[in-house]
C-alpha cells in the first residue's frame, strides 16, 4: 500500500517548486507564488480522479471525516453509524462535533453489515459511515437504499481504499460525501493530509470555509474576507499538497503493481482448503492494498499469524488483538476517558460498549488475516513469498 516506497524525482520537482517560490501557504501571496497552487491543483487531480464534482483537501484523513460531518450539519447529540473494525479516527471525528458514535458488527465483508445497520437506527440517527478497510468496500448498494429509506446521509470513509470501484463508480464518490487519508502509510500520501468528495455544492462551501477558520475566501484580500459561521483550522501546506501531486499522477501505476501483487499471493493460496477470502460485494473493485482471508477458527488464526511471521513473512496483520482497529482494545472509547469534560449529549447517548454483543464481528475478525501488499517486491520477491505463505497455510488447515 505505501506511497511512499516510491518516492522520487516526481515529488522532489514539485516540492521544489514550493520551496523556490517560499509561499508554504495554500491561500493567498498570488504576487510571490510564481503560479504554484498545489493544493489547489491536487483538489482539481482528485476530483476529476474520482469523477466527482469537488474536492476539499485537508490536514489529514481524520480532519476530512469531521469536515464532512460537520459540512453535512452534523453536531451535538446526533448518532453516527460506524462499524467495530475501523480505526480511531472514526469515532474521533465524530466525537469532535459531540455527536454519537454508535458501532454496528462487520460481516464476511469485513465492513458494515446491512442488516445489523438496520437494527442500529434510531431517531437520532443522522448519518451511516461504512470504512472500506483493507481496500475493500462495503455493501453500498444495501446502504444507500436503507439511507434513501431513513433520510440518513451516506459517508464514505474509503482512507484505505483510494481507487477502489463499485458499480463503477471510484469508491468516495458513490455515497453522499467520501474521504481519503494521504498519511504516510496509504497508498498514495502528502506526508500528511486528507480530503474529501462530494458532488453537493452545499457541502462543499461549508468544507470549504470550515476549514479555514470560516473564510468565505471571496475577493482577493483575505484580512478582509469575512466569516458566515464558525470554523476552524484544517488547512493543508503547500509542501505537503506538492507531494501528493506527484503521488496521484502515479496511482493508477501503484494500483496496477497491487493488483499484480495480490494476484499472485492469492493465486497461491486459493488451492488451500480451510482458507476463504474475505467477501468483495458484488460489483466491487479493490484496490489491492491488502489480501485478507478467513482461517478456519479464531486458534488457527492466531497461530498463522505467529506461524507466517516466523517464516519471515511480514506486514500479515491480526486485527482482532489489535489497539488500533478493533473494538475490543477501546477502552478509551468504553470507558469516555478524556482530558476534559464531553458534552452531556454524548455522555448520555453513548451505549455502555463493555456490555456490548459484537458476536458476529468477533466471528469475522477473529479468524481474519491481513497481509500487506507492497510496491517495491520484485515479481520473483512476491513468488518467493507466495510459496512460503501457501507452505505455512497448508500445514495449519
Ligand atoms: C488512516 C485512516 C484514517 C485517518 O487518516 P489520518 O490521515 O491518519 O488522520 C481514517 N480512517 C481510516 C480507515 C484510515 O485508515
Amino acid at each position: 500500500m505505501p506511497g511512499f516506497e516510491r518516492f522520487g524525482e516526481q515529488e522532489k520537482k514539485e516540492v521544489q517548486d514550493v520551496l523556490d517560490s517560499g509561499v508554504l501557504m495554500r491561500y493567498g501571496f498570488d504576487g510571490m507564488r510564481n503560479d504554484h497552487w498545489k493544493a489547489k491543483e491536487l483538489e482539481a487531480a482528485i476530483a476529476t480522479r474520482m469523477e466527482c464534482k469537488h474536492a476539499q483537501l485537508v490536514s489529514s484523513g481524520t480532519a476530512a471525516l469531521t469536515i464532512a460531518l460537520a459540512s453535512a450539519g452534523i453536531g451535538a447529540g446526533d448518532e453516527v453509524i460506524i462499524p467495530t473494525f475501523t480505526f480511531v479516527a472514526s469515532f474521533e471525528a465524530i466525537l469532535a462535533l459531540g455527536a454519537v458514535p454508535i458501532l454496528v458488527d462487520v460481516d464476511d465483508t469485513l465492513t458494515l453489515d446491512p442488516i445489523a445497520v438496520t437494527q442500529a437506527i434510531t431517531k437520532n440517527t443522522k448519518v451511516v459511515m461504512p470504512v472500506h478497510m483493507c481496500g475493500s468496500m462495503a455493501n453500498l448498494r444495501a446502504l444507500k437504499v436503507l439511507c434513501e429509506k431513513h433520510g440518513l446521509l451516506l459517508l464514505e470513509d474509503a482512507c484505505q481504499a483510494i481507487g477502489g470501484s463499485y458499480e463503477g463508480k471510484p469508491l468516495g464518490s458513490y455515497g453522499d460525501l467520501g474521504c481519503f487519508s494521504f498519511d504516510y502509510v496509504k497508498t498514495i500520501t502528502c506526508g500528511e493530509g486528507g480530503a474529501l468528495i462530494t458532488n453537493n455544492e452545499k457541502y462543499y462551501t461549508n468544507a470549504d470555509h470550515y476549514s479555514d477558520h470560516g473564510h468565505d475566501h471571496l475577493g482577493q484580500d483575505r484580512g478582509a474576507e469575512s466569516h458566515p459561521f464558525l470554523g476552524y483550522n484544517y488547512r493543508i501546506s503547500e509542501l505537503n499538497a506538492a507531494v501528493g501531486l506527484a503521488q496521484i499522477r502515479r496511482l493508477d501505476d501503484f494500483l496496477s503493481i497491487q493488483e499484480r501483487n495480490y494476484a499472485i499471493l492469492r493465486t497461491a493460496l486459493e488451492p488451500i482448503d480451510g482458507i476463504k477470502f474475505r467477501t468483495v460485494p458484488e460489483g466491487g473493485v479493490e484496490n489491492y492494498s491488502f489480501l485478507s482471508f478467513f482461517l478456519p477458527d479464531e486458534t488457527r488464526a492466531k497461530a498463522a499469524q505467529k506461524a507466517l511471521s516466523e517464516a519471515g513473512i511480514d506486514g500479515c496483520f491480526y486485527w482482532f488483538d489489535n489497539n488500533w482497529h478493533y473494538y475490543r482494545k477501546w477502552d478509551h472509547l468504553t470507558g469516555l476517558k478524556s482530558l476534559g469534560n464531553l458534552p452531556q449529549e454524548v455522555k448520555d447517548r453513548l451505549p455502555d460498549y463493555s456490555k456490548a454483543d459484537f458476536s458476529k464481528s468477533d466471528h469475522w475478525v477473529g479468524r481474519t488475516i491481513s497481509c500487506l501488499i507492497k510496491l517495491n517486491w520484485t515479481e520473483s520477491e512476491v513468488q518467493d513469498r507466495a510459496k512460503t505463505m501457501a507452505a505455512v497455510l497448508q500445514k495449519l488447515v
